[in-house]
């Protein structure tokens, strides 16, 4: 294994230094040598102030001598400047006693080596006080490099982080309604804190754990809860951060941090974000940098393979897509435990509003149980901020406490999005009415279909009206009539335009992306197709572009024009269906879209009533 490439030296870089110091060094000496003080002078004038016993003192090195006067001179005779330190040259041919005068008239007569005007520590900054600055920059950079910063000499150092326990303290007690990756997680803490009694016992640590689930289900701060509570060194690090445009970064960084993380074992290595680099090898789903996260990914395979699961190194990763991770990864002695983290049902999402809510006064914490049931398909992240969005609603409107009102009002926020200042026109305030009274009465005229919960004509966001329905408890799985109705429902809007208007908008596009989405899910991936028959024939939804050329599931042409013919052939009887559904409720339709085009929002009851539907029909279901 070759050793980690810190602080290596840079050859090229030091020569530009050194170059550079070199030619300061010239100019610099050229303008400090300039600044002697003392003035040439002809020998016949310092003779004759010799003469004049007008020498204070001089210094003789060979023929040149220096010295000063004691009266400044005039030099040349006639002009106005005057000279106190002057130098001047013997003539090799001059017999004069000006020495013996000068000693005659007690002058200090020195013969230590000439002085050239510059004392010897000006001389020695001038000569390498330059090469000294830059060599001294060379090393702080390299120094500050070094450290957290990353930088020039450190390209290859891991830029992991040391969790600092006391600073960052998560603990088990933040992480809520994920109860059984809870447990796991918590039994590998207690493997390092004591690994005595598993080994004891045969037991093995596991080298590497997965964490798959959905974004925002509590991957991250799983780990951190790990990091707060097991006690040992916790690095952490973000599987982008090894990827860098230069070549071979991403591989010595990882080796660094498994170094790293080897010699102060018992430790845990956290790699977020894992399908970063561990997509499948081969696959052409990025450009560029797939080189980069071969050689990256394939450096933490090597490091995985290195451990002998006695070194107390155990790397835990997550992902939001296992799907797409490289099966090389899911092999043995790799992530051999995998943890799926799920969405949170109705009591786990009670108890992730609770810990979020420990500091948030509520008007009534049975209120909870009511938003809990109210917030199907909401994650961990999604609760957290539909609490902070209710506490700030409270605040906005001057409540002591958090109220039931203040949450559904910023469920409304989050979910629709925010309101829009647009002024529609009378025609597109109409046909926008309805183009959501057909949705919201195609979603309350079929059975087994989520419930309308609000309509409303007020734009937000992308669009100018909304229909949200919600399912009345968690749905773990849709049947065919259920996703026939879904598309049926979303096609009501197009189809209510076009029965009340005869033609059609633009603002049906993503009603239209939502139906081939799910027309082509039941086609490819759930066989609800007869023609086709129970066969998965597409990769799963967002990886098309990934996978096509690279995977053996890719279709052929023929099965691909196939699910094309039966997608459409789908959404074609949905569409008719809409259309004679609307046909036979045109009445029903019509008053709908009045009372929406006179109160711009209606909640489910109102929305009811006004299509003419029993209210209780939906308590019935
Ligand atoms: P992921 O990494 O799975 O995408 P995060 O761990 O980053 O999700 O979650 C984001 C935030 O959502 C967390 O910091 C936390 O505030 C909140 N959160 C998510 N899941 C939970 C949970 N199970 N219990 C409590 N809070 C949660
Ligand atoms: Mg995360
Ligand atoms: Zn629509």
């Amino acid at each position: 294994m070759p050793p980690p490439p810190r602080h290596r030296l840079d050859w090229r870089r030091l020569a530009w230094v050194l170059a550079a110091a070199v030619l300061l060094n010239v100019v610099l000496a050229s303008v400090w040598s300039t600044g002697s003080s003392s003035t040439s002078v002809p020998y016949t004038t310092f003779r004759a102030q010799a003469l004049a016993d007008n020498i204070a003192e001089i210094t003789s090195k060979g023929d040149t001598i220096e010295g000063s006067f004691r009266v400044p001179v005039h030099v040349p005779a006639d002009s106005k400047k005057t000279v106190t330190d002057f130098t001047t040259e013997r003539p090799t041919f001059a017999d004069d006693t000006v020495l013996e005068t000068l000693v005659a008239n007690d002058v200090v007569v020195n013969a230590k080596p000439l002085s050239t005007g510059t004392s010897w520590w000006v001389a020695l900054l001038v000569n390498f006080g330059p090469a000294l600055l830059l060599v001294g920059g060379y090393v702080w950079l390299m120094r500050r490099a070094g450290g957290a910063m990353g930088g020039i000499g450190s390209l290859g150092r891991s830029k992991a982080v040391r969790v600092d326990i006391a600073r960052t303290r998560t603990t088990f007690a933040d992480v809520a309604g994920i109860d059984e990756a809870e447990d796991e997680l918590v039994e590998i803490v207690g493997f390092l804190r004591a690994p005595e009694r598993y080994r004891a016992l045969g037991a093995r640590a596991p080298r590497g754990v997965l964490l798959m689930g959905p974004p925002g289900t509590g991957k991250t701060l799983l780990a951190r809860a790990v990091a707060g509570e097991a006690d040992v060194p916790f690095f952490s690090m973000s599987a982008s951060e090894f990827i860098e445009m230069i070549v071979g970064v991403g591989a010595s960084r990882v080796r660094d941090l498994f170094n790293q993380a080897k010699a102060v074992a018992p430790s845990i290595i956290f790699i977020d974000e894992l399908d970063a680099i561990g997509r499948a090898r081969g696959s052409s789903a990025s450009f560029g940098g797939v080189d980069e996260r071969e050689q990256t990914l394939n450096q933490i395979l090597t490091e995985m393979d290195g451990f002998t699961g006695n070194e107390g190194v155990i790397v835990l990763a997550a992902t939001n897509r296992p799907d797409v991770l490289d099966p090389a990864l899911l092999r043995p002695g790799r992530f051999d435990r995998r943890i799926t983290i799920n969405p949170p049902d109705q009591a786990g999402r009670a108890a992730i509003l609770a810990v979020h809510t420990r500091s948030v006064p509520l008007a009534d914490p049975a209120d909870l149980d009511t938003i809990a049931a109210t917030t199907p398909g909401m994650v961990g992240a999604d609760l957290a901020n539909l609490v902070n969005e209710a506490a700030l609603t409270a605040a906005r409107r001057g409540h002591a406490s958090v109220q039931l009102g203040d949450f559904t009002d910023a469920m409304e926020r989050i979910v629709l999005g925010a309101e829009r200042k647009v002024i529609l026109s009378a025609d597109d305030r109409r046909r926008t009415a309805y183009h959501e009274s057909g949705h919201a009465l195609l979603a309350m005229l079929q059975p087994g279909a989520d419930p309308v919960r609000k309509v409303s004509i007020i734009p937000r966001g992308r669009s100018l009206g909304v229909t949200f329905q919600s399912p009345e408890t968690d749905r773990y799985g849709m049947d065919e009539a259920y996703l026939l109705g879904r598309i049926t429902g979303a096609l009501g809007g197009r189809a209510a335009e076009e029965l009340v208007f005869g033609n059609m908008t633009t603002g049906a596009e993503s009603d239209l992306e939502q139906v081939t989405a799910i027309a082509r899910q039941m086609v490819g991936r759930w066989g609800m197709s007869s023609v086709l028959g129970p066969v998965s024939v597409l990769p799963p939804a967002g990886e098309e572009i990934a996978l096509i050329g690279a995977d053996w599931r890719t279709p052929s042409e023929a099965t691909r024009e196939l699910v094309d013919h039966e997608v459409r052939a789908i959404i074609d009887r949905c569409h008719e269906h809409a259309l004679d559904l609307l046909r036979a409720h045109r009445a029903n339709l019509d008053q709908l879209a009045e009372e929406l085009l006179a109160r711009e929002t209606l909640d489910e009851g109102q929305a009811r009533r006004a299509a003419g539907l029993a209210v209780d029909v939906a308590v019935a279901d």
